[in-house]
């Protein structure tokens, strides 16, 4: 039910003479609201009462002195009739045998009169003595309407405020709602305020944000995993058909496709070899849809007791309802559902069975959206009703990588480390690795720049192909199986690599092998730096800290001019201390810059000395800024330049004001 679904209900109930409710939640003050809004629409007068303060309004003529759990009971007789009694917190006296039977004596004068108490909390356990008086309410947390409004009012906050304007598309604030609901409306606004501070556009981190706020949603659960958003659909290599999939089934989730009456994507189920991407594209679906992951530990499920493990199911899927939208994630189904009865007629297992069927009658039943993805290595054991049509609105087959996929898994693998993939030999390595699954191909990357690091030098071509040669793919000893689940899925699923594509890849792959690579056109006769080999591939912080060692004393224009080649250096940021903003670093320098740079003082990493000025004078470019000599405690009215130099070691004597800097937009050189 809804927010206003349960209002009509408590009007209902209170019009026909119920004496006592008892409502269940932690949202004390939204509820204390509406049901004031509704005693007014009804023509009943409220009353509230607490420990603290007894009955608000108190009784005509009296001075409320020494609330009591009794002395209120006593006094409601001495209101007219037609009241509302709003009784919080009363959990603690309600289980007293002397209380339990007042409100016994109570039951007939209340009716008579028109008065309801009702006891508001997050406690409402009703004593056996009142149960035949009573009903108990679970109050529902704001649905999208009730959230919309709290939006609106954080909207208008922050435009009174003097944060940055924040322009949104309808469909961007619809994403900001729904990313929020299973909150209360308190914790909306704050999770609203927190991942919208300081911003004046959206990006997906403001999603994650809001999603790792619903973790709390979860913890109560051992049977349910909550998992962070770090992947995306961008660090999925190959799968193109699949990921084409994906996003035409996110727009369904849209306002508009709402307003149409497209029906709520139910899911998918991903088969396939292990280690080729499956889990990592329950991941990347969640964070595109932007949507909590929640995983469901099927074996967990398992409970002694008859009936139990059901229970333990409903429980679970009713948490996962509260936290919608999100996706949830069962992983490995073939284990986690063995027993079964499968298509072979083997051993049957009768909860297994029943559990299997709670959870597709639930999943064909639900009307939230919760994205289902399922995710298996082998048919065997496999639930046969599960992969009946219409159960998900599709089955997938992720199968070993080919070429061009390879290549790109390789690339994404490099990439996220620092390293760029253009500098080494990727389709030689994509075509010596046939038959490596996606974590084997990023078990080479990383094995290799373990062993070059252990052995001091740079990622080199030779490290990839000795870890390449070091690795045996389980597709060699698995061989078997893998073709019998590609023979298996081949008319039954979808392939989570198109067909064109894989033509075309077969193709290119034949167009590869005709091909002669070319030798490396590397200027072999004067070696690069360390510091420029590492630039050069890619590992720029790396490379900053390499410069600064062998240098041992850098200015900022020095680093620049060094760092130029291989990354934009110029902009219009500059660096400032953070304990004193108007001293002024250095400016003129590119975002990326500035943020490297910080990072690495932040870490520690790097340190800010101050410097002689006349060290900057050969460099025409100084700061037109008044000069420091040394870092100040006293707060600058204005702008100032302390010239300062990096090195590798703390000052000895400004350190501490020199660990903390900030990167700023500044005008006027
Ligand atoms: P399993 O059934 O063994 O769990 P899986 O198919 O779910 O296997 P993942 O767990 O997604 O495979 O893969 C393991 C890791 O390998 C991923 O986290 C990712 O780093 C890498 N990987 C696998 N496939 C790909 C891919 N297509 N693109 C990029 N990385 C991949």
């Amino acid at each position: 039910m809804n927010t206003d679904a349960v209002l009509d209900d408590l009007r209902s109930r209170i019009e026909a003479g119920y004496p006592l409710l008892f409502l269940q939640t932690w949202e004390e003050q939204r509820w204390e609201r509406e049901l004031a809004e509704l005693s007014l629409e009804i023509e009943r007068g409220l009353v509230t009462w607490t420990i603290t303060t007894g009955l608000q309004p108190p009784p005509l003529g009296e001075e409320q002195a020494e609330p009591s759990a009794w002395k209120l009971l006593q006094q409601l007789g001495d209101y007219p009739p037609s009241h509302v009694f709003l009784v919080k917190d009363f959990h603690a006296w309600i289980n007293d045998p002397v209380i339990v039977r007042r409100l016994r004596d109570l039951v007939n004068e209340l009716i008579t009169q028109r008065k309801t108490l009702i006891f508001l909390g997050p406690v409402a356990e009703i004593p056996f003595d009142l149960a035949k008086d009573s009903v108990r309410i679970e109050l529902p947390l704001p649905d999208y309407e009730d959230l919309r409004v709290e939006f609106d009012a954080v909207l208008a906050e922050r435009r009174e405020s003097d944060e940055a304007e924040l322009s949104l598309t309808s469909d961007e604030e619809d994403k900001l709602i729904k990313a929020v609901m299973g909150l209360s409306t308190q914790e909306s606004r704050k999770a609203w305020r927190r991942a919208l501070r300081g911003r004046a556009q959206l990006d997906d981190a403001v999603f994650t944000t809001l999603i790792s706020e619903k973790r709390t949603l979860a913890s109560g659960s051992d049977l349910l995993e909550f998992y962070d958003l770090e992947e995306g659909v961008g660090d999925i290599g190959g799968l193109d058909a699949l990921k084409d999939w994906m996003g035409r089934r996110a727009e369904a989730y849209s306002p508009r496709a709402r307003e149409q009456g497209i029906p709520l994507p139910k899911g998918m189920l991903l088969l396939g070899v292990q280690g080729c991407g499956k889990s990592l594209t329950a991941r990347a679906t969640a964070r595109l849809l932007s949507f909590p992951l929640i995983r469901l530990d099927i074996a967990n499920l398992l409970g002694s007791a008859r009936g139990e493990s059901e229970k333990n199911m409903r429980n679970a899927l009713a948490l996962v309802e509260s936290i919608a939208p999100a996706v949830l994630w069962l992983d490995e189904i073939e284990k986690g559902f063995a027993g079964v009865e499968t298509d072979g007629g083997g051993g049957s297992d009768a909860t297994m069975t029943r559990l299997v069927g709670t959870f597709l009658t639930w999943m064909s039943e639900i009307q939230k959206p919760i994205f289902v993805i399922a995710t298996a290595n082998s048919v065997q054991n496999l639930p046969p009703e599960m992969l009946r049509r219409g159960r998900f609105d599709e089955l997938f087959f992720v199968d070993l990588p080919n070429f061009d996929e390879r290549k790109n898994i390789l690339g994404i693998h490099l990439k996220k480390r620092g390293w760029k993939p253009e500098q080494f030999d990727i389709d030689d390595l994509a075509t010596r690795s046939d038959g490596f699954s996606g974590a084997e191909l990023e078990q080479i990357v990383v094995t290799a720049m373990i062993d070059a690091f252990g052995q001091g030098h740079i990622l080199s071509q030779d490290d990839l192909e000795r870890s390449w040669r070091s690795t045996v793919p389980l597709s060699v000893t698995m061989e078997d199986k893998i073709f019998a689940l590609r023979n298996w899925a081949q008319d039954r699923c979808r392939r989570a690599t198109s067909d064109s594509r894989v033509t075309s890849m077969l193709e290119s792959e034949e167009r590869h092998n005709a091909m002669q690579i070319p030798d490396d056109e590397g200027d072999a006769d004067t070696p690069l730096p360390p510091w420029a080999q590492l630039a050069y591939s890619g590992q720029l912080k790396a490379a900053l800290v390499e410069f600064v060692r062998a240098d041992r004393d850098v200015l900022f224009p020095d680093l620049a001019e060094a760092l130029g080649k291989y990354m934009e250096v110029t902009g219009d940021q500059g660096l400032a201390t953070r304990s004193n903003p108007n001293t002024v670093l250095w400016a003129g320098m590119s975002q990326s810059l500035c943020e490297l740079i910080n990072e690495l003082v932040s870490s520690k990493r790097l340190y800010i000395h101050p410097t002689d000025v006349e060290r900057y004078k050969a460099i025409q470019k100084g700061l037109r800024l008044p000069i420091l000599k040394e870092p100040t405690e006293d707060r600058l009215p204005r702008a100032a330049w302390l010239p300062s130099s990096l090195r590798c070691a703390p000052h000895p004597v400004h350190a501490a004001k020199l660990a903390r800097i900030g990167r700023m937009k500044l005008s006027g050189g």
